[in-house]
């Protein structure tokens, strides 16, 4: 019966025992060369078998550890001059846009989200309505948001507040706003992403009146990975996070408060990135300044700036991340 037969490398097994015993014996044994030879010929035979079958072996070790590696979680920190927009794509293929830089940037931020092949956004997290953070999405509403009634999860409109007062740049974002479902995020809400991606809010608490302050923070948690984004906190609620969360603010990869203004160094400590990045261009209010970055290189944390290296991508795949800059510094 077939189902009775051992399988063939177990086959392949048994009869190379007594053949190499065999040849090893005759060797011994000073038999004539021919019978040697004999036992040589079945001997590179059954070589090729092997290596036929390890061949086999390794090609389909090979090809299932590629069907059980989920693609990557891809974090692109687009260079949008002094401001912030950065782009999550989920690995399981949706995108997340956290901040769309300054007005005339708006344009730029849709059409790079476009080149990257996204239509749609499952998600937009709106930290402050500030120019260099709101201003730019005006573009990417009418384009990349497109209006759902739906209880879905796609299109979801995250923010830390919802302020009856702003700017004029970002009086028609705050319009376009109105008119969506949005979801108010606090403290402590965790949010699925994806099956594997999922966002914490860490700040705000209760509000503080300062829109900078006041910003969303949030934590993004890839496998053992983990973001942190800070939007333009100051000191006053680091000191508070610190206080809240201590060595849990440790991060894989941290976005610079505040395009590097004013910082602690505790709670730079505390985060101790491996990677850190700066997103700035030229500004009128001296950012970043140089005693911030000096914290983080002090911390340990290699530094990345959009000024100097264009868009700053970072990969994640859940146990390492990686790093490729538009241009080299
Ligand atoms: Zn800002």
């Amino acid at each position: 019966m077939d189902g009775a037969r051992p399988p063939l490398h177990r086959q392949l097994v048994f009869k190379a025992r007594p053949e190499n015993f065999h040849q090893n014996h005759l060797r011994r044994l000073g038999r004539p060369r021919s019978l040697v030879g004999g036992a040589s010929f079945q001997q590179s035979r059954f070589n090729r078998i092997s290596l036929f079958c390890c061949y086999l072996f390794f090609f389909f070790c090979i090809d299932s550890i590629h069907a059980d590696s989920p693609p990557p979680l891809e974090i692109r920190f687009l260079d949008v001059g002094y401001g912030e927009a950065i782009v999550l794509r989920l690995p399981e293929g949706g995108a997340v846009l956290i901040d769309g830089g300054r007005p005339e940037k708006g344009p730029r931020v849709a059409s790079l989200l476009r080149q990257m092949g996204i239509d749609r956004l499952d998600a937009l997290l709106v930290t402050h309505f500030h120019p260099d953070h709101a201003g730019g999405l005006g573009p990417v509403f009418d384009q990349l948001l497109p209006f759902s009634s739906k209880k879905e999860r796609t299109g979801m409109i995250l923010l830390p507040l919802f302020p009856k007062a702003v700017e004029p740049e970002v009086e028609t974002v705050l319009r376009k706003i109105e008119r969506r479902p949005y979801r108010v995020v606090r403290r402590g809400e965790i949010i699925p992403l994806s099956d594997s991606v999922r966002l914490e809010a860490l700040h705000p608490g209760a509000l503080r009146g300062d829109p900078n302050e006041d910003s969303l923070a949030v934590k993004v948690i890839h496998g053992e990975m983990i973001f942190l984004f800070t939007a333009d906190i100051g000191p006053e609620v680091q000191r508070e996070l610190l206080a809240i969360y201590g060595p849990k603010l440790k991060a894989n990869v941290a976005k610079i408060p505040h395009h590097g203004g004013e910082s602690i160094e505790p709670f730079v400590q505390a985060v101790r990135p491996e990677r850190a990045i700066l997103s700035i261009g030229p500004n009128p209010y001296g950012l970043p300044k140089e005693e911030v970055l000096e914290m983080y290189r002090r911390a340990g944390a290699h530094l990345h700036r959009t000024d100097l290296e264009g868009t700053i991508t970072i990969t994640s795949d859940g146990r390492s991340v990686r790093v490729r800059t538009e241009r080299r510094r």
